[in-house]
């Protein structure tokens, strides 16, 4: 199935489209699956520079936000659901600088399909690097590591890779191949991702393992999108005999 579970719209702030956009170029790039995974800064604080001006918001309707945020995506999921099938996601960042463009503590996200984590290997992650207590603390059916170096964190704190792995299978804990191409990226891809699919020896642990991958454009400009880039690796994924998430 070619499917990409990180896309932006504009309840990200650095997100522009409206959703229908990015799901439209979604159906008419051939996408099967997609999913939505606006930031937690900016869903939850109704989009508009949430992030720069993360120091200073106000929480107290962050969960209020978050909802219809979701509420919105979810209509959006039965109104195309004949031409795709779309996913509700939510990106949560977690930089301990920025402690109110995190999700808060108290904040539900359980009610969303999946979450993406991102900043997990970061020093001052809200996480401590602890994907395992996190992902419980999310709650959600699904919880996807992002655009993150998994072998070299594993190697940094000292895990066991074929361990790590076995763990996140059992959790339901996938690791996002981050495939962004774009000019909001400067057209710069990921290292780490480059390497997987070179590297046969962690294409084996994983496999091994159980664990599942995705795949993401993390697309933030439609017309930056490269669906063709989607379905090559899924495709890629698929000849590794390397499961997704969502099969
Ligand atoms: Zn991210
Ligand atoms: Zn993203």
């Amino acid at each position: 199935m070619i499917q990409d579970l990180h896309s932006h719209t504009y309840y990200s702030f650095c997100g522009r489209d409206n959703p229908e956009q990015i799901v439209q170029a979604a159906i008419d790039g051939g996408i099967e699956l997609f999913g939505i995974t606006d930031h937690c800064h900016g869903a939850g604080h109704g989009r508009k520079n949430a992030y720069k001006a993360a120091l200073q918001i106000d929480l107290s309707d962050f969960e209020r936000s978050l909802r219809r945020y979701y509420d919105h995506m979810d209509l959006i999921r039965q109104k195309y659901k004949d031409q795709i099938k779309i996913l509700c996601g939510i990106e949560l960042n977690t930089e301990g600088h920025l402690p109110n463009a995190a999700v808060p503590e108290s904040a539900d996200v359980s009610f969303f399909d999946y979450c993406l984590v991102e900043q997990l290997d970061h020093e001052d992650s809200i996480t401590g690097g602890d994907i395992f207590t996190f992902a419980k603390r999310c709650g959600c059916p699904a919880v996807g590591i992002a655009h993150t170096d998994l072998f070299s964190h594993i190697a940094k704190i000292g895990a066991d890779p074929s361990d790590y792995f076995k763990r996140m299978a059992e959790q339901n804990i996938f690791w996002e191949m981050n495939v962004t191409y774009d000019s909001i990226h400067k057209y710069i891809e990921h290292p780490y991702m480059l390497e997987f699919f070179r590297n046969e020896a962690q294409q084996d642990i994983v496999r091994r393992s159980g664990a599942r991958v995705s795949v993401g454009f993390d697309g933030h400009r439609v017309e930056d999108y490269l669906p063709q880039r989607i379905a090559d690796f899924c495709k890629k994924l698929e000849d590794l005999e390397i499961p997704m998430i969502f099969s």
